[in-house]
């Protein structure tokens, strides 16, 4: 049975207004996270960014004070596919805690309220937290015409300037968000655009992926949480910490890549015995993300380690870059032999690759080429 059930209204509003009161070291404590585990936690989080095992006790006594902050979700263009990645961690883990924890006043998929009280949500959140809240966005923003996106008869444009208008900082969460995703694909039927490209007087960070992986949305709020203020980015907004190398740098597969073994197709002896999926189509020398080290499903796997490549989903554009199984990566040369005559300097190869590579898919976005079934098949 409910306990809310037993309660009067005044009780629970109470309850309610105690529990956004609390910092957030209180509220871990008040779900029964242990001490260790959340220093644990900590530890996990210096380690992720970057940052010298000192800033440990730092984070931990900085989240412990940390009051839950306003976050307005908004979702336009998507396949709710970021919201999935997020809510369907499979552990109660202290990450989605944390998500638990901030104040989520507006979410499409998650809240309970529908038509005008959601949209009464959203506009007290704003009022009452303006200039202080989170703004996180998935979803590209149709500019051909407005009218193809609209929330409570709202354009996904007018609702996105209108709320970032009193955002301390934006997080664009997904490819879609951060550089148009698959909406903004050849044709871009709708004028599919991302955030950045509409809102320019904010500070906004980029978490791409298709999805990002949960735990690197939680770092860069954990981030926010901390320090109040927005991690180092790269020269397309995503935080070095995270996206700050390519799959390629940290695969475990690379001492084959650089011994010029790959695998032919997916059952050969080569695919058998784990060798490098270059040949199949790896954008890992291309693409900056976090799967190598950080995994998915709480650090199970990643693509690579289940016999595929990688497809190069943070990266702008990448629904454009030829065939997932060809293109970029399959240049025309001998790629065994360009690699075995350039072992001695293996960086030096995967940056003159990367750099045939985006030759290559800049190429392949100019000539619209398109992944068809033939790709597929091979
Ligand atoms: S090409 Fe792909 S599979 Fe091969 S080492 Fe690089 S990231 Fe790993
Ligand atoms: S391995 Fe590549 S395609 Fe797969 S999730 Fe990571 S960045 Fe995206």
């Amino acid at each position: 049975m409910n306990n809310n059930e037993d309660k009067t209204l005044e009780e629970m509003t109470r309850d309610e207004k105690t529990h956004d009161e609390r910092t957030l070291g209180e509220t871990l404590r008040s779900q029964g996270i242990s001490r260790r585990s959340f220093l644990k936690f900590c530890a996990a989080t210096a380690s992720m960014m970057a940052m010298s095992p000192a800033m440990i006790p730092k984070i931990a006594r900085a989240l412990e004070q940390a009051r839950r902050p306003s976050v307005i979700w908004l979702s336009f263009q998507e396949c709710t596919g970021c919201t999935e990645s997020l809510t369907r961690s499979h552990a109660a883990t202290i990450e989605n805690l944390i998500f638990n924890t901030i104040s989520l006043d507006y979410h499409h998929t998650l809240q309970a309220a529908s038509g005008t009280a959601a949209e009464a949500a959203r506009e007290a959140a704003m009022k009452e937290n303006f200039g202080k809240y989170l703004l996180i966005v998935d979803g590209s923003i149709p500019l051909d015409n407005p009218g193809y996106s609209t929330i409570a008869g709202i354009s996904n444009v007018d609702m996105l300037m209108e709320t970032a208008a009193g955002a301390a900082a934006i997080i664009a969460v997904g490819t879609c968000a951060s550089y148009g995703g698959i909406p903004h694909a050849n044709p871009n039927p709708t004028g599919a655009v991302s955030v950045t490209d509409i809102i320019k007087d904010k500070p906004i960070i980029n978490v791409p992926g298709c999805p990002p992986i949960p735990v690197v949305i939680t770092g860069v709020l954990t981030q926010f949480l901390t320090f109040g203020s927005l991690p180092e980015l790269d020269d397309i907004g995503r935080p070095m910490a995270f996206y700050g190398k390519s799959i390629h740098d940290r695969c475990y597969r690379r001492p084959f890549y650089d011994k010029g073994l790959f695998a032919e197709t997916f059952d050969d002896e080569g695919a058998k015995k784990g060798w490098c999926l270059y040949k199949l189509g790896c954008k890992g020398p291309t693409t900056y993300n976090a799967c190598a080290t950080t995994k998915w499903n709480n650090g199970t796997s990643f693509p690579i380690e289940s016999g595929h490549p990688c497809l190069g989903c943070s990266e702008p554009d990448f629904w454009d870059g030829g065939g997932f199984y060809k293109s970029i990566s399959m240049p025309t040369e001998n790629i065994t032999k360009t690699v075995i005559y350039t072992a001695a300097g293996a960086a030096a190869a995967g940056v003159a690759i990367g750099a045939i590579n985006r030759s290559r898919k800049n190429k392949a976005v100019a000539s619209h080429s398109k992944t068809g079934i033939d790709d597929l098949s091979k």
